[in-house]
């Protein structure tokens, strides 16, 4: 009992004294996207896992063994370096809901993740836009707003995923947050034409670990951002690609990439932007 107590003690102090800063991590996850958000009241999102078991232990870094439990999971689309790792994360985490596109995919791994939902009765959405999700958070609320796909995708199939990306805006405070998948050109053609006030944004998750099938000059004008973050690894299809490093250097953006810094890290308080990085 008295071993009860003292533990009960210690969490209760150690969340007492833990940091209440929002926080968004672009984990270093290799050749992949993987993002934790920590809100100040310590609910964790989690947006792709990349490409494998690395995300358990990235995860692991950041969220206490005693608090294995993802409050919301975002696949942005169903490719190996964005999804494989949610399936192990699935497996070991309580995981309270999934957004999705909805695409057809019939890869194994795809159907292992849309199972483990299923078996473990996790609530799961389709996602498009116009969804905007409000994070209670007392004074800041946190919002999520789907930007894209622009319609619902369920049961359609792309011979190129990336097409139906999910893209998010995350707005916390005065600060701005674009993250883009590995939505292509078209789809940022798209989001120019149907809504380009909303893309505006002082973070942004460049599209396709850096490809050059994204980012053009006309889209990062539109988000004028003053971080560009790159997830990338080791890898051979030449991501970062060198144009698209030179549309960043146009707009003035610096570019943080997490093969170079590791895990990539903002905090925010009384939006104040704060950078940290950790290998
Ligand atoms: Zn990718």
């Amino acid at each position: 009992m008295a071993g009860l107590l003292l533990l009960d003690l210690f969490l209760i102090s150690y969340f007492y004294f833990q940091k209440k800063n929002f926080r968004i991590i672009f984990l270093d996850v290799g050749q992949g996207d993987a993002i934790l958000i920590i809100t100040s009241s310590g609910k964790n999102i989690l947006i792709d896992g990349g490409p494998d078991k690395r995300i358990i232990y990235k995860l692991d870094q950041y969220i206490p063994f005693y608090k294995r439990k993802i409050d919301l999971m975002i696949l942005t689309h169903p490719d190996p370096d964005h999804l494989n790792g949610l399936v192990e994360v699935l497996k070991r985490y309580k995981v309270d809901q999934v957004f999705y596109n909805g695409v057809k995919d019939e890869s194994l791994i795809y159907l292992e993740f849309l199972k483990i939902i299923e078996e473990k009765k996790i609530k799961k959405e389709i996602v498009y836009s116009e969804k905007n999700f409000i994070f209670q958070e007392g004074k800041e609320n946190v919002q999520l707003e789907i930007l894209y796909p622009i319609r619902d995708l369920t049961g359609k199939s792309f011979k190129n995923d990336n097409e139906a990306s999910i893209v998010l805006k995350l707005i916390f405070g005065k600060i701005k947050i674009l993250l883009t998948g590995d939505a292509t050109k078209s789809v940022e053609n798209e989001l120019i034409s149907y809504n380009p006030a909303k893309l505006e944004a002082e973070i942004l998750k460049v599209s396709h670990h850096g490809a050059k099938d994204a980012t053009s000059l006309e889209f990062l004008e539109k988000i004028k951002p003053n971080y560009a973050i790159i997830s990338v690894g080791k890898n051979r299809f030449g991501h970062p690609s060198l144009r698209v490093l030179k549309n960043l250097e146009k707009i003035g953006a610096k570019i943080l990439r997490t093969d170079q810094l590791g895990d990539i890290i903002f905090e925010i308080n009384n939006h104040q932007l704060r950078l940290k990085t950790k290998k």
